[in-house]
């Protein structure tokens, strides 16, 4: 049985328009050849600033000195928990060594990826949890040069809370410098930067489609979408807490969808009657995007019970799934498809999106399908290498030119003879 869409979506979240292409393609060609002088361009075309691009120690002392006490302690509670987080998930993997026949043995080895460019997302807000999300892990993962970069405000550069976290979770370079410029800057190794192995970290649609032109030649954590989330509640839940969660996700942007899965009809009567007042009551700015996210791409999803809840959220694939409902332990188990998972009413998708030491950095737009979010694994090569005696050498050989023969691959196959003739000259290999 398919659920009963009681709120449906008019648009879907939609990246890489050709004209985003385009524009994109243009700026990194442009920079590409012409560097930080072009580079520099673009910042005052886009961002209205021709102030210092990497921030000396002074600036980055400077703009400390800005941040309250407070903030600085809120900022280090937050990067302690994603630390932590971070190394659990680091001894979850590490380096390996098995004979696989006689005589030949073979590994894997995790080895860090050197240069690191961490993209903070800085223009509608100032999104300092990136800053911790992405330098923090990349920190634990034992990176060895770690830069940020952040679209500054006009004249007045990079939100110093922004660069705060930045340097207290590990950045060795800030560099203030946002989008394309931001990103192809940390690729081609302007401003006296190594060129990045990796790009991580969220962004706007020109940025996501700057990561995905130069994937390939630079590593990236993900191609991200608009922020997604959906809540699954059941009769137990809390309307107003629920609709809070929503109208919170739905700031993220005009075209952030949000959804709602439920078994129970009053609870989304009530959810639908209380969201258009709690948008209403937001700042302005805030009050917009929320608007229009609810407008136009949010869906209610009324099913039959809980399974058919399930199976709706999984086919969403949802970047952040929260669940209100009873029972969570049923929910985890049950549930296959999501960047990041929050279960009962105590625990909320800001959380995440903040603090609690889950990274932010999710898969968005359906990409929970096949990927989870950044980790510390982003950052780490798993490689593998192999020794053998020269009787362990010999039947993987006599294996290996047999197949290469039947491939056509004589030159390979040759490879193989000449050990065997060289290590047991006395004998016929056919
Ligand atoms: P941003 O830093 O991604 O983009 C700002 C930059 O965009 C500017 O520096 C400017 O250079 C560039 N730009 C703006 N207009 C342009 C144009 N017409 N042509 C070329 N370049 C242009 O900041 P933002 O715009 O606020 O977007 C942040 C995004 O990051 C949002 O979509 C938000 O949802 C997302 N985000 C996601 C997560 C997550 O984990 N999923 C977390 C935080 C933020």
């Amino acid at each position: 049985m398919a659920p009963t869409y009681l709120k449906k979506a008019s648009m879907t979240a939609q990246s890489g328009s050709s004209d985003v292409q385009k524009t994109v393609q243009t700026i990194l060609s442009d920079i590409e050849s012409g560097g930080e002088e072009k580079a520099l361009e673009y910042a005052a075309k886009f961002d209205k600033y021709a102030g210092n691009i990497l921030l000396t120690e002074e600036e980055i002392s400077a703009a400390s000195a800005l941040v309250s006490d407070q903030v600085k302690a809120d900022i280090r509670f937050a990067h302690d928990n994603v630390k932590r987080f971070a190394e659990a998930q680091k001894s979850t993997i590490g380096d390996v060594e098995i004979e696989v026949v006689p005589g030949l043995t073979a590994g894997q080895k995790v080895i860090p990826v050197d240069a690191v460019g961490c993209y903070v997302p800085g223009g509608r807000y100032s999104h300092i949890a990136s800053a911790i999300m992405t330098v923090t892990t990349a920190k634990v993962a034992g990176c060895k040069h770690i830069m940020a970069c952040s679209p500054p405000r006009p004249d007045v550069g990079i939100n110093p809370a922004i660069i705060y976290a930045a340097h207290v979770c590990g950045a060795d370079s800030i560099m203030a410098i946002g989008g394309v410029q931001g990103i192809a800057a940390m690729t081609f190794g302007l401003f006296d930067q190594p060129k990045a192995n990796i790009l991580v970290g969220p962004g706007n649609q020109f940025v996501a489609e700057a990561k995905r032109i130069l994937y390939g030649r630079v590593g990236i954590d993900m191609v991200a979408g608009p922020t997604d989330s959906l809540i699954l509640a059941d009769a137990s839940a809390d309307a107003h807490i629920v609709a809070t969660d929503l109208v919170s996700q739905a700031e993220h942007g005009y075209n952030s969808p949000v959804w709602l899965v439920t078994d129970d009809r009053k609870l989304a009567d009530n959810v639908m009657a209380m969201v258009p007042g709690m948008i209403d009551d937001l700042p302005p700015v805030n009050r917009d995007s929320a608007l229009a996210a609810w407008r136009d791409y949010a869906e209610v999803a009324l099913c039959a019970d809980r399974e058919e809840m399930a199976s709706v959220s999984d086919i969403y694939a949802p970047e952040h799934l929260t669940v209100q409902a009873e029972d969570l332990p049923w929910w985890l188990d049950r549930l296959t498809s999501y960047g990041s998972l929050f279960l009962g009413e105590e625990t909320t998708v800001a959380f995440g999106d903040k603090a609690s030491g889950t990274n932010h950095v999710l898969p968005t737009s359906g990409a929970a399908t096949y990927t989870g979010g950044l980790s510390v694994h982003k950052y780490m090569k798993i490689v593998t290498w192999q020794q053998a005696t020269r009787e362990g050498a010999r039947p993987v050989a006599e294996a290996t030119a047999r197949i290469s023969r039947l491939e056509g691959m004589e030159g390979h196959a040759r490879s193989a003879d000449v050990r065997l003739a060289k290590y047991f000259p006395d004998q016929r290999f056919d």
